[in-house]
């Protein structure tokens, strides 16, 4: 085990990380030009390898590198799923020149990525998978349907998994692919959520191309390569997590950010010490702020006075320290070389699931009839405020309505604890042949 004095401390990275930006941050860069110094400096991904754009920072060094960056008041790193997912799988997985190829843009925010893993018949059941990609030359052909792709309609590349052999069991005939989203044989189609956003979308691939030297980690080893993108993004998520590395600007070449001013992006202009516009909020803090939203909601109505709200307060309290005590618990044996805890990341999961309810139940009891009210447009949301009076209202309803997502995405609470219970309890697993029966042999959707 390596001492802990050994070992660079958070406040090193820290300290570092502050010291590089007193250097080189300049809000009047663009977007691009700042990202790309940012990038090349190994800051914006410092968990990353050093031969991978990183600096091979553990994780909690990393996430608190991330979060100097916006709390210094520079734009953040370019933030979504290209650094949380693809990054990593391809440092991890990918050829030097696929690192150099894929992982720079990444990390200078040349280009964004969605990930093209669930379909229509294989969410939970991922391995199910149905879209093929097929050999032909020095390229492969893939056709199929993927969906709940977020991002995708402002995605230069998608972490595609395919099926490329059907006659050996599921898990084995998978294959990982960066696509191009940017031809012929893609179609994105963007569903609109009951929020009135459009965060996912439907991906139609018809004889879409992809490169043989596009193929990431091995034929059909995909598998493999996809539990390493699955493993950090259940990483990323858990109570509050995954936001470290969130921009206020987009990366890629679709949203058109790239040329703007970089300190446009951050209050105050980018001069001083100031927070970005948006994204940064790291850590518990985004559920904390939702239950100090409330609270004072609650206080500005009179709700407060209502034993049972303030119970139930007490409750979403609890449970956001519970959350927060279990990202302590999970950095404190990291910090000390221990194993990760067995089914934390699971229970954190789990645990964000329980959070995301209990805000909505209670906000929606603290707000009453406002609660009904939601604007999909600009418009809607302004007279919504000036009839209720109170523009907190409509972000209650918005955290209420987005509340039926994170129990979902990275892996539904069912599957959550199907993991506790079979690989940390070791509780029997169902009976199947999945694992040993060819998958063109399987039901399909049964
Ligand atoms: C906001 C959001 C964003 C997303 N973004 C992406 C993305 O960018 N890319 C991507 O590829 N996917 C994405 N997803 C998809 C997500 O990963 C899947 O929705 C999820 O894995 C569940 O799959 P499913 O929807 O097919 O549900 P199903 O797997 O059909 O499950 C339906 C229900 O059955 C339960 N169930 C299924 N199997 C079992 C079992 N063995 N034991 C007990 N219960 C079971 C589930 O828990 C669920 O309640 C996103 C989802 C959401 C909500």
């Amino acid at each position: 085990m390596t001492d802990i004095a050994e070992r660079p401390q958070v406040t090193d990275a820290v300290a570092e990380v502050n010291a590089w930006l007193e250097e080189n941050w300049d809000p009047d860069l663009t977007v691009a030009e700042w990202w790309e110094r940012l990038g090349l400096s190994g800051w914006a991904a410092p968990g990353l390898p050093e031969n991978a754009y990183g600096k091979g920072l553990n994780r909690n060094d990393s996430v608190a590198a991330q979060k100097a960056i916006a709390d210094f008041g520079a734009l953040s790193a370019p933030g979504g799923l290209g650094l949380m997912l693809a990054a990593p799988t391809i440092a991890a997985h990918g050829t030097q020149e696929q690192i150099d190829l894929y992982v720079r843009d990444i990390v200078t925010g040349q280009k964004a990525w969605c990930q093209l893993f669930s379909e229509p018949g294989a969410g939970s059941d991922l391995a199910g998978l149905q879209s093929r990609a097929v050999k032909d030359g020095d390229e492969w052909v893939v056709t199929g349907q993927k969906v709940w792709t977020s991002g995708g309609q402002v995605a230069d590349l998608g972490m595609l998994i395919a099926r490329t052999d059907p006659d050996v069991p599921k898990h084995q005939g998978i294959t990982y692919f960066a696509i191009d989203m940017h031809q012929k044989g893609v179609e994105i189609r963007p569903l609109v959520e009951m929020t009135g956003h459009a965060m996912f979308n439907e991906v139609f691939m018809e004889e879409a191309v992809v490169r043989d030297d596009a193929l990431i980690g091995g034929l059909n080893n995909g598998w493999a390569v996809a539990n390493t993108t699955l493993m950090n993004e259940r990483a990323s998520l858990g109570s509050g997590g995954g936001h470290a590395a969130a921009s206020a600007a987009t990366p890629g070449t679709v949203v058109k950010d790239l040329a703007k001013r970089a300190g446009d992006f951050v209050s105050g202009g980018g001069k001083g010490k100031g927070k970005a516009k948006g994204g940064g909020a790291g850590g518990g803090g985004m559920f904390a702020a939702g239950y100090q939203l409330l609270v004072e909601l609650a206080k500005g109505n009179g709700k407060i006075n209502d034993a049972s709200v303030r119970q139930d307060l007490m409750r979403l309290h609890t449970l956001n320290e519970l959350g927060r005590f279990n990202s302590l618990r999970a950095k404190a044996a990291k910090a000390i070389g221990l194993p990760d805890v067995p089914g934390l990341p699971n229970i954190s999961k789990l645990s964000m699931s329980e959070i995301v309810r209990q805000q909505r139940d209670v906000g929606l009891r603290i707000i009453g009839p406002y609660g009904t009210l939601h604007g999909y447009t600009g418009e809607a949301i302004a007279k919504n405020n000036e009839a209720t009076g109170n523009p907190f209202a409509g972000m209650v309803t918005g955290m209420a309505l987005f509340a039926q997502a994170p129990p979902i995405y990275g892996g539904t609470d069912q599957v959550q604890k199907n993991i506790i219970g079979e690989r940390v309890l070791g509780l029997p697993k169902e009976a199947n042949n999945d694992k040993t029966a060819a998958f063109k042999d399987l039901p399909k959707n049964a």
